[in-house]
């Protein structure tokens, strides 16, 4: 008899689960149920609307250290279906995608439709049947069959893969069955940060800073932009991935260090300020923007140092020197508060780890229970990962189910 398999969750790993399992078997019955009137809801909001549907590093050891959650264990994953292979798929299936500078790969239509009409409509294709409005209540398994109930009836089933996403709702259909659960918290967010030092300076931005987290081993480097609230950035984006359990912990109530020119150690900074009296006595120490930075910056950073418009480099005093290179390499500000990076709600947290086997992502306790996506504590920082966990775990499900 054919095997019955059911769905619950019509997003990205639900419908990629689906369709590697149908051209894999073709004689299962599958069924997706979804919530909503439309599946795919996140895929046709994310990147902006043009998908960054993976990221071009494949090493699976290097593709790992992207992901603060799931690190060690989606080694074996990515093994078995790593990012190049999330590209030949949607080649194959009529997708072309582009990686670009920073190895972030879209589809060549730059649309998150395009994912969108491909799972779709191969979806049809391999006759998956899904049923919009249709919310799952609960789940239960007797003599090997699981039971699903939702708000439009009960269904029955050989398999399940549970891929909701991780909302507490759908986590606690999981907990009521026993499965532990790691509680949620945001993993990608800005720093709110309301400090005259940053005011009135949104959209500069730095190619390349250094923050550390005061009392905390939490600490990154990369691109940092100023915003009307505080900081953000690809710097600020990983440390609140790294750090999304230590800093709910701590209320978003922190402060961090911010070397502004992380290439020089203080004394080449004393040493570059020190010759300007000599090399440029005359000239206005606000207009002779040093290291690189923005002109808006490096003009605020001397008035925190106390140099005044007229200011010349022949008078810069020891005093002045001192709190500039302080303010350039260790300039401390206050985080208070955190705020959501463009609708992107990334959590971490979900079913724990310890409840799946990675080699099939298969429940322990529960044979004929399967687990993808956001359900489960994984999560990776900005860049196509999350994705990516979607994709590398329904494949798997696909191979072993
Ligand atoms: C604005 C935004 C932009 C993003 N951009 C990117 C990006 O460019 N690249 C990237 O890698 N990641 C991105 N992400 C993260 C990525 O979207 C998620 O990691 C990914 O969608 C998780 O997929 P999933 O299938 O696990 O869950 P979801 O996509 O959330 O899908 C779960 C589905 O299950 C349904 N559901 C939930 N509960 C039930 C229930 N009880 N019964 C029936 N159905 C249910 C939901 O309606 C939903 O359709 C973005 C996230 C957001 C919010």
């Amino acid at each position: 008899m054919s095997q019955q398999v059911i769905i619950i969750g019509g997003g990205a790993a639900g419908y990629f689960s689906a369709i590697n399992i149908a051209e894999k078997h073709p004689d299962y019955k599958i069924t997706i149920l979804e919530k909503a009137g439309k599946g795919l809801a996140k895929v046709k909001v994310s990147g902006g609307g043009r998908c960054n549907v993976t990221n071009q590093r494949d090493n699976p050891s290097e593709l790992t250290k992207f992901y603060p959650r799931g690190q060690k264990q989606l080694h074996l994953v990515f093994k078995a279906f790593t990012t190049s292979d999330m590209v030949r798929w949607l080649s194959q299936r009529g997708v072309d995608t582009v990686a670009e500078a920073d190895q972030r790969v879209f589809p060549v239509s730059n649309s998150s439709q395009t994912i969108i009409d491909c799972f779709v409509n191969r979806s049809y294709e391999l006759g998956i049947k899904t049923h919009y409005h249709t919310a799952v209540k609960a789940i239960s398994t007797d003599s090997g069959e699981w039971i699903i109930e939702t708000n439009q009836g009960k269904y029955e089933a050989d398999k399940v893969i549970f891929a909701t996403g991780s909302t507490p709702s759908s986590l606690n259909i999981l907990s009521d069955l026993g499965l532990e659960i790691t509680p949620l918290a945001p993993s990608l967010f800005t720093f709110n940060i309301d400090d005259p030092r940053l005011h009135n300076l949104p959209g500069v931005s730095f190619e390349n800073v250094h923050i550390k987290v005061v009392k905390s081993k939490l600490e990154e480097s990369g691109p940092l932009l100023i915003t009307h609230w505080g900081l953000s950035g690809p710097v600020v984006l990983k440390l609140s991935a790294w750090g999304a359990l230590e800093l709910k912990e701590r209320k978003y109530d922190f402060g961090v260090l911010i070397n502004f020119v992380p290439g020089l150690n203080q004394e080449e900074v004393r040493s570059t300020l020190q010759e300007l009296k000599t090399t440029s006595p005359k000239k206005k120490t606000m207009g002779a923007v040093q290291f690189g930075l923005p002109k808006r910056f490096w003009e605020r950073m001397c008035a925190t140092a106390g140099i005044l418009d007229e200011q010349q480099n022949l008078d810069l005093s020891k005093k002045q020197i001192n709190k500039l290179i302080e303010e350039l390499t260790q300039g401390l500000y206050p985080v208070k508060g955190k705020s959501t990076f463009k609708e992107e709600f990334v959590t971490c947290g979900g079913v724990s780890l310890k409840e799946v086997s990675l080699k099939t992502f298969e429940c322990k306790r529960f044979p004929g229970l399967y687990l993808a996506g956001e359900v489960l504590d994984i999560d990776g920082i900005t860049g196509g990962f999350n994705f990516q966990a979607c994709w590398s775990a329904g494949w798997v499900i696909s191979e072993n189910i």
